[in-house]
C-alpha cells in the first residue's frame, strides 16, 4: 500500500445509474481559451456523472501555450 496520496480530483462521484457513489474517470472535454472543461465520466457504467471547468492561470502570456501531448 501506497501512502503517497494520487492527484486524483473528485475521484468518487455519485453516479445516478449505480445509485451510489462511483470511482470517476477525468476526460478532457474543451480546451477554452481562459481554461480548460473537464468531464467525468462513472467508471462502473460510463455514465457521465459531472464537469468542471478548469481555469488556467490569468495573464497576457497565457494564451496560446497549450499542448496536446499525443
Ligand atoms: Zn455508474
Amino acid at each position: 500500500m501506497h501512502k503517497q496520496f494520487d492527484q486524483l480530483q473528485a475521484s468518487h462521484l455519485y453516479c445516478d445509474k449505480c445509485r451510489r457513489s462511483m470511482p470517476v474517470r477525468q476526460r478532457l472535454l474543451l480546451i477554452l481559451p481562459d481554461g480548460e472543461l473537464y468531464d467525468y465520466l462513472c467508471q462502473g457504467c460510463g455514465n457521465s456523472v459531472g464537469s468542471k471547468s478548469d481555469r488556467g492561470p490569468a495573464g497576457p502570456f497565457a494564451k496560446g501555450v497549450l499542448r496536446r501531448p499525443l
